[in-house]
């Protein structure tokens, strides 16, 4: 069966460039051409095609709704005999069921994983001339499917609509799915049997549409029923300590001791930087030598004490030349980091890692993303050694460097037998002992990565509260361990904030850097119109592009951040960390980036205007 994209899901989800327009304008030029497409299909042979229109799952507009009666009728019109699957996922369908229900379609695939709770809304106006795909395993996530659960799903579904209309399927596409546990080698065979891959969930989708009209326990139910029971009582997952402190979290634990204002004047005292602070996002060029090192390392070909030899020379003229070109706040480079998720879920408890689970991030780009099996825990501090190697190098401050819970939690497999929110929260305690780990060691300033808060936003705006809620408590639970004088930063890029700029707020990190050198310093004035209360670090050199930036052309984008942010609270940095630069851009780049803040304060002495 051929998939297209559906033709509302791909002007509405599509990315549009230069001035806003009505995305459904576009239709009158893109139905016909589906039309065509769809002809052609059939004349080739094609029985059923599937459209796929997650749009459908999120908040739409009157207009929009309408846009869905329009392009159907006219699809359908346009090729009548072709058998047409509409296809929704990842969400609920909330208002939008009618719509789907009633369009001339001859089935709708429904993503049961998700929203079973809508089922007998569905079935009850689920027209008869529809077949129903019901997608009763999990396309987003790696854990082998609870038979016993979803055959109660799919005989309920038999019930009410007929065993003739029914269809079994995997919740989405199994883009999101590694391709198979035959290429893992290494798992033990308990964990192995709480996984499917892509490749097993194909199969778990054959075994439920032959078990759904079967009754007794046949050979493979029973084994199913044996790998989940496991899975639910395995000490592997279970940590007794971990669950009870995550219980015994207060408020008190998310609130820094004193008020924003309190905390940066003792910061300040302690610290005593200069206007205008320069400073990196932390990871350095990650060479091919840094790279093959470490291949070595884990290949065994170069001994640990080499690899350290090796990280320790690295990291030394990394924090020697950042020192010479005089850049205020100094970071050790993450020369020891392979990913900023993996460094850390690897020295984690709780999380395995794949062999060749691969999946696609964008485009051509795959990660392999680590599994959150069990709760999580941290055995022994995992950043200290580094930092404090770093900081024993100068008598700056030295920042200390973590990834946030939420992006931890985001970029990896995550358990599906406990809300995110509570993994997330054990995360949050792991990284906590992290930070105080690292305030003992005399780091004074941390800095804990968000990148990934903003992706981890629910499709419906009006589930956003709670997840931003918990999502925020994570981060403070995270950094709130700490003494006022001790400076907590966090970094976000990648995203527009404007509408989640209350939830940046709450996190109240003492200072946050943003990249915004791409769009001309144009996301500050959301956090000037907020009044954004604590220090922002605006990025003036956008380092997904290997030009190096003037300083004076810095220096005209710290001047338009100064007329939006008081002076006294702006830090300069680049947009992201400089782990795909090279070293012949990075060294340029910083220290134009320094003769800009430094002509920038010469300029703030005699005439730079002033907000306040
Ligand atoms: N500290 C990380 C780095 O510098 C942050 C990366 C990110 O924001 N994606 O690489
Ligand atoms: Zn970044």
């Amino acid at each position: 069966m051929p998939v297209l994209i559906g033709p509302i899901t791909f002007p509405l989800l599509g990315k549009t460039r230069g001035q806003n327009f009505d995305r459904l304008s576009l239709l009158q030029k893109l139905l016909p051409i589906y039309s065509e497409v769809l002809r052609r299909l059939h004349a080739q042979g094609a029985e059923w095609v599937q459209l796929d229109e997650p749009a459908l799952c999120l908040d739409l507009t009157p207009e929009q709704r309408a846009a869905f009666d329009v392009a159907y009728g006219q699809l359908r019109k346009a090729a009548p005999e072709l058998k047409l699957l509409l296809a929704t996922y990842f969400g609920d369908l909330r208002d939008n069921l009618a719509t789907a229900c009633q369009l001339p379609v001859n089935a709708l695939h429904f993503d049961a994983v998700r929203s079973s709770h809508e089922l007998d809304r569905l079935f009850a106006v689920l027209p008869p001339t529809m077949q129903l795909s019901l997608g009763v395993v999990d396309g987003r996530n790696i854990w082998r499917n609870d038979f016993e659960s979803s055959l109660k799903l799919l005989r309920k579904a038999a019930k009410a609509i007929g065993n003739e209309r029914l269809m079994v399927s995997p919740s989405c596409s199994l883009l999101h799915s590694p391709m198979g546990l035959k290429h893992e080698t290494k798992f033990n065979a308990e964990l192995k049997g709480w996984l499917a891959f892509a490749e097993e969930k194909l199969s778990e989708v054959g075994l439920l549409a032959q078990l759904v009209n079967q009754n007794g326990d046949s050979a493979a139910l029973l084994e199913n029923r044996k790998g989940i029971a496991s899975r639910q009582s395995s000490p592997r997952i279970h940590n007794a300590v971990v669950k009870l402190r995550a219980e015994a979290v207060f408020a008190a634990d998310l609130q820094r001791q004193s008020p924003f204002a309190a905390r940066i004047a003792k910061q300040q005292a302690r610290l005593n930087l200069p206007t205008f602070p320069t400073t990196t996002i932390g990871s350095f060029p990650q060479t091919e030598d840094v790279r093959a090192a470490r291949a070595r390392f884990k290949k065994g070909e170069l001994s640990s004490a080499d690899y350290e030899r090796f990280l320790e020379q690295a990291t030394t003229e990394c924090v020697r030349w950042q020192e010479e070109v005089g850049l205020d706040v100094p970071v050790h480079g993450e020369f020891e980091r392979n990913d900023m998720v993996e460094y850390f879920g690897e020295q984690l408890a709780g999380f395995v890692f794949t062999e060749n689970g691969w999946v696609q991030s964008y485009g051509s780009r795959c990660v392999k993303p680590p599994i959150i099996f069990g709760d999580v825990s941290r055995p022994q501090p995992m950043t200290v050694r580094w930092a404090q190697f770093a900081q024993s190098l100068t008598r700056k401050p030295m920042k200390g460097m973590l990834t946030g819970p939420i992006t931890i939690l985001q970029w990896s497999f995550v358990r599906d037998d406990q809300p995110r929110s509570e993994t997330a929260k054990q995360i949050a305690l792991a990284l906590r002992d992290e930070v105080r780990d690292l305030e003992v060691a005399g780091l004074a300033i941390i800095q804990i990565d968000e990148p990934a808060l903003r992706e981890g936003l629910p499709l419906c705006r009006s589930d956003w509260p709670e997840y931003l809620c918990w999502a925020v408590d994570a981060f403070r639970l995270a950094a709130s361990g700490v003494r006022d004088d001790t400076q907590i930063h966090t970094h976000m890029c990648y995203c527009e904030f404007d509408d989640i700029l209350a939830s940046i707020a709450a996190l109240d990190a003492d200072v946050i850097s943003i990249e915004t050198s791409r769009s001309n310093m144009e996301l500050l004035g959301a956090f000037a119109q907020f009044h954004y209360p604590n220090d922002i670090g605006p990025g003036v050199w956008d380092i997904h592009s290997p030009r190096v930036p003037s300083a004076d052309e810095m220096l005209g984008l710290i001047h338009a951040a100064a007329k939006v942010i008081p002076k006294e609270r702006l830090w300069l940095n680049p947009d992201c960390g400089l782990k795909t630069r090279r070293w012949e851009e990075v060294k340029p780049a910083l220290k134009n980036l320094v003769a800009a803040a430094n002509a920038a304060r010469e300029s703030l002495n005699s005439h730079l205007p002033t907000i306040n």
